[in-house]
């Protein structure tokens, strides 16, 4: 399968933008870029006039089957949003609710541009199954199966989870160890989750200081260690692992970050929504941590709109370190896609060269927002939408274009949705 985009801009491995260029997929990868590339023997020619070709956003923190919760619950305190609605919610869920879930997801996913997903749920295999269905990419969490208890770990089934899924369809799909957070396991638990990693070469998915009271909490019960020291005790970091929020982290836990490897995975409409705070991001990339952006569920988002995060994440973070110079648009962009890639391991993604992977995104530039043209990328981070994204292509396979999907039916993926959240709240009444 070849296809090219003709007469197109792009956004270059240096994250410049470059005009009027020819790009060619072969298969899965981007073959040549260049001026004037045949069209003979092309399968497809997309014309590039007034579109511009970015890395697709890799979303690195996220929960995608939690779409069925979207607007369930609003405007509570977390704790009270936690025990006395999701958890309740969540108890009713079957694999069909979590296939469901993840398929509208994946949905939404695609229509903002979202190329892969690093995601955190229960029930892998049916989430696994609608990620190798729909062609979209994902490192997924060892989780135990709905209804179940994770501890001790590894659970019944972990291995064939494992064998099944791990580097599944073509690479694109990653199965990641994962332990939800300190506060929800126990010592014993967050080492064998650590060592089945380790014997079985996988990375590690966590969520970390998201609240100042969890953070606190964890130092009162672990003489002093902060999450990410309690983590680093377990041998939880001894494999590349990648934190979310880390809101509430303190300058120790940067320098073990940076020692361990360990990537960030910021939440910043989740965090502001659910008024956790602002994380450190600037020292942490000063440190040199590799820094990617996370939506989290959309029950705290309340969306996949990678653009609308970014753009939070940059005025935040103005915000905290009240300086207008921090996260400049280049910065940004790239934390949203090649720094998501490399977080998942995944080196040959994220970037718009000749060999890589093509998972990139089409935008359409022709709105009156996006004139005048001074400088494209600054346009693109302060004032294009997330529905300017017109095409979304995930290993050289057009998975979305012009409102259509090519690998799922959207009108029985919202009935099915439908039905599943009218069943669960039937149960719950
Ligand atoms: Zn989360």
């Amino acid at each position: 399968m070849k296809i090219l985009f003709k007469n197109i801009s792009y956004i270059d491995e240096n994250f410049a933008v470059q005009e009027h260029s020819d790009i060619l997929i072969e298969n899965e990868h981007i073959a040549s870029i260049g001026k004037d590339i045949d069209v003979d023997g092309c399968d497809k020619v997309i014309d590039g006039d007034n579109k511009l070709l970015s890395p697709g956003f890799y979303d690195i923190h996220s929960h995608i089957p939690m779409s069925l919760l979207r607007g369930y619950a609003e405007d509570l305190k977390l704790q009270e949003w936690l025990m006395d609605w999701v958890f309740p919610f969540e108890a009713h869920l079957n694999s069909e609710h979590i296939y469901n879930g993840t398929m509208l997801g994946i949905a939404e996913a695609l229509r903002f541009g979202i190329v892969s997903i690093t995601d955190m749920y229960m029930d892998t295999a049916a989430i696994a199954e609608s990620c190798a269905e729909t062609g979209f990419k994902a490192s997924l969490a060892l989780m135990a199966p709905v209804g179940s208890s994770s501890d001790p770990f590894p659970y019944a089934g972990a291995e064939d989870i494992l064998k099944k899924w791990h580097k599944a369809e073509d690479g694109r799909i990653i199965v990641n160890a994962a332990v939800h957070a300190e506060y929800t396991t126990r010592r014993e638990f967050v080492e064998a989750v650590a060592a089945f990693a380790k014997e079985n070469d996988l990375r590690l998915h966590t969520h970390i200081s998201e609240t100042a009271f969890e953070h606190e909490e964890c130092k009162q019960r672990h003489n002093g260690l902060t999450p990410i020291a309690y983590f680093a005790d377990c041998g939880a970091f001894d494999v590349p692992a990648t934190a979310a929020h880390c809101v509430h982290i303190e300058p120790e836990d940067i320098i073990i970050m940076k020692e361990k490897g360990v990537s960030l995975a910021t939440n910043p409409v989740s965090n502001g929504k659910l008024s956790s705070g602002m994380a450190p991001l600037e020292d942490c990339r000063k440190a040199g941590i590799n820094i990617g952006l996370g939506t989290d569920g959309v029950s705290s988002n309340n969306a996949l709109n990678m653009l609308a995060d970014l753009r939070s994440m940059i005025w935040y973070q103005r915000i905290k370190y009240n300086d207008p110079t921090v996260f400049d648009a280049k910065t940004a962009w790239k934390l949203a896609t090649r720094n998501g890639a490399l977080a998942q391991g995944r080196e040959d993604c994220g970037l718009i060269k000749e060999g890589f992977r093509a998972d990139l995104i089409m935008f359409d530039l022709d709105k009156p927002y996006l004139y005048p043209r001074f400088n494209i990328l600054n346009n693109l981070v302060y004032s294009a939408q997330g529905t300017d994204i017109v095409m979304t292509m995930v290993d050289g396979k057009i998975l979305y274009q012009d409102g259509e999907y090519t690998t799922l039916d959207l009108r029985k993926v919202i009935a099915d949705v439908e039905a599943s959240t009218k069943a669960i709240l039937q149960k719950l009444n």
